[in-house]
């Protein structure tokens, strides 16, 4: 074996993001012997193209796209072409080494699955038009996989029958398809992506063995894999499910084009996304205003709350906007109040009443008496429903416009205590608390006096504690020590890999092209040819290309018959980190020019000698 393979790129690929490296780095520096890789532009293809896509909107979708990485079949299909598959292959790479390095199995599972599966889970259903059907020829329902949690806990029911089996981590790398209402983005939202989803199988949640520590491995590895890929993320407290509390975490790549609202406490570091962020302490009071008596108004067909407020010369600053949800374990009523402006929170209404709820069917509601769409707080009267309020609207002193429980009616001047009564202080029907979805700006549920504020991100991985979702839906239980059947705890765990890599591209480009971070570079090192027909500078490209291989850099070559403008355009476009160029100017200086693709300029002449420790050291930096 050659010494020289023992001192591999991760290792230097690490150093160079100044990062402490993993047990699972550690792991395949200690072993590996890979050689760098060898290609000639003029071998593969890498269809690079000034236009971008007309449907681009943002940089990674345009610059893929232009740099030839990727090219669109139809809306939301695109094909991967060679430079992406080594990016995608890099990322694989580091997700199964830090998967593996926390115990978990790589499998394969069937993407085409008999839509039965779906039924007993009830997600034939709740998927909707998201799952791409199709029928076989005996005409068989059948679907292609947009998850796996139905498959594994099938596969698993048929091969687990006793605790001892107990914990075990799988997971696989594999094309997922859904039908996206809004495919966009190039690979960041498309209808057929990579996904790593992993499965975890436990019997208890707490405790050795337990779905926890197996969350907290996952969410430890899925920093490592992030931080490996070259990322800026934050993780981030996402909707709870079925297990309440902090079960779910979100991995956002911080980028200002990602659709994905994320609101932090700057003191602190608490950051969740808008669903489950919550809200500090919020003064209220229904303490009475001086206010105008109660006016009713004609409001037929007014386009949303901004056009009604308008019309009663309120804003949606001083109106009462009432939803009304019904409990899915009863035959109640919930009625939700938050102010015009703010958007109530199912999920926080749910942990307040301590109730799953709804959104009321509306046909059912109007029989109830509620006039949907021109509720106010008052339709609780007579009615066996709770009454839940935001802090911002229990506000007494303000001057309420709200609906008039009346078919195309509105109030002004709607005052609290005079409209509500003595029912105001009634704890059981009525309650106050945060309901709505958190705003920049509010207070921090972390800190006093300091407020949350917003950033974007791309959601690139997503950890959940299931509980027994599936396994009770699936009726997948084993034997404990007592002989006695447990029903099976889950967790799930995904990565977007395609999504990850345009996440990439996201955070780091500029004008001129991408620029990959080292890890995940499709090539280490491109060296460009200024004249691709003279023998002695193909020579010393084969003899560098050859010497860089070795120390387990790839190299790409630029031997294209091309004016030099565009091979450093295209150089640039397609952001390989270090670019190594040969031609007769720095050849008469003793070497070639070295430059770093994140540096401005022309780059240095290094004697040939020099190369490879000059690109180490480089990297090492
Ligand atoms: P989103 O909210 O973005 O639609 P999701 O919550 O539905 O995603 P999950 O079911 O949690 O996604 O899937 C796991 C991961 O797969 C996500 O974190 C994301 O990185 C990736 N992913 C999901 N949908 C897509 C898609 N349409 N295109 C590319 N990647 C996707
Ligand atoms: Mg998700």
């Amino acid at each position: 074996m050659d010494n020289r393979c023992f001192r591999p790129f991760s290792h230097y690929t690490c150093s160079l993001m100044n990062q402490t490296s993993t047990t699972a780095e550690h792991a395949r520096t200690a072993m590996t012997t890979r050689r760098g890789d060898i290609q000639y532009w003029s071998r593969t293809i890498i269809p690079t193209t000034r236009e971008a896509p007309s449907d681009a909107e943002v940089p990674s979708h345009v610059l893929l796209s232009r740099a030839g990485f990727i090219r669109k079949l139809a809306a939301g299909m695109y094909d991967l072409m060679p430079m992406s598959w080594r990016v995608l292959e890099k990322i694989m790479r580091i997700v199964r080494e830090e998967l593996n390095a926390i115990g978990s199995s790589e499998l394969l599972l069937p993407a085409l699955h008999p839509m039965e599966i779906y039924e007993a889970t009830g997600r034939a259903e709740a998927y909707g038009n998201d799952l791409f059907r199709l029928t076989d020829r005996h005409n068989r329902e059948c679907a292609l996989g947009p998850t796996h949690e139905e498959v594994i806990t099938e596969m698993m029911k048929g091969s687990v029958t006793s605790y001892k089996q107990l914990p075990v981590t799988l997971y696989q790398i594999q094309t997922k398809f859904r039908d996206e209402p809004r495919p966009r983005a190039g690979l960041l939202r498309g209808r057929e992506f990579i996904m790593k989803d992993a499965y975890s199988f436990h019997l208890t949640v707490e405790g050795k063995g337990g779905l926890n520590e197996t969350y907290d491995d996952m969410y430890q590895a899925y920093s490592n894999i992030f931080r490996r890929c070259g990322l800026d993320f934050t993780p981030v407290e996402a909707e709870a499910g079925p297990i309440g509390g902090s079960a779910s975490h979100e991995f956002m790549v911080n980028a200002d084009t990602g659709e994905d609202k994320v609101l932090r406490c700057p003191e602190t570091g608490y950051a969740a996304n808008v669903e489950k962020c919550e809200i500090g302490e919020r003064a209220w009071s229904f303490d009475r205003g001086t206010s105008a008596g109660l006016e009713k108004v004609h409001t037929p067909n007014m386009p949303g709350i901004e056009g009604v407020a308008e019309h009663l010369g309120a804003t949606a600053k001083t109106m009462l906007k009432t939803i009304v949800f019904e409990t899915k374990d009863g035959d109640g009523y919930v009625l939700a109040v938050v102010r015009g402006d703010h958007e109530v929170n199912e999920g926080k209404v749910r942990d307040v009443v301590g109730h799953p709820i709804a959104m009321a069917d509306e046909k059912k509601a109007k029989a109830e008496g509620f006039a949907i769409g021109y509720v106010s707080p008052r339709a609780i009267n007579g009615k066996n429903a709770t009454l839940v309020i935001d802090p911002d609207a229990a506000q007494g002193l303000i001057d309420w416009a709200t609906g008039s429980d009346e078919m195309d009616h509105h109030v002004k001047h709607f005052n609290w205590q005079r409209e509500m009564g003595d029912v105001l202080n009634d704890s059981s029907r009525v309650k106050v608390a945060d309901i709505r979805n958190a705003e920049a700006g509010d207070p921090s549920p972390r800190a006093k006096g300091v407020a949350l504020v917003e950033q974007r991100g791309i959601e690139v991985g997503h950890i959940f504690k299931l509980g027994a979702k599936y396994s009770s839906a699936m009726d997948f239980s084993v034997l404990d020590r007592e002989q006695k059947r447990q029903t099976v705890i889950m967790g799930c765990y995904g990565i977007g890999v395609t999504r990850t890599m345009a996440a990439c591209v996201e955070m780091s480009h500029d004008d001129a092209g991408i620029i990959w971070p080292v890890a995940v570079a499709p090539y280490h090192v491109l060296i460009v040819l200024m004249k691709p027909d003279n023998d002695e500078h193909v020579r010393i490209a084969t003899e560098l290309a050859s010497s860089l291989a070795d120390a387990g850099v790839d190299v790409l070559i630029d031997d294209r018959i091309e004016r030099p403008g565009v091979k450093f355009k295209d150089a640039d476009l397609i952001g390989i980190p270090a670019r190594i160029t040969i031609g007769d100017k720095a050849l008469e200086a003793g070497g070639v020019e070295f430059k770093l693709r994140s540096d401005e300029g022309k780059g240095d002449v290094v004697p040939h000698a020099d190369v490879v420790s000059h690109v180490l050291a480089m990297f090492e930096n």
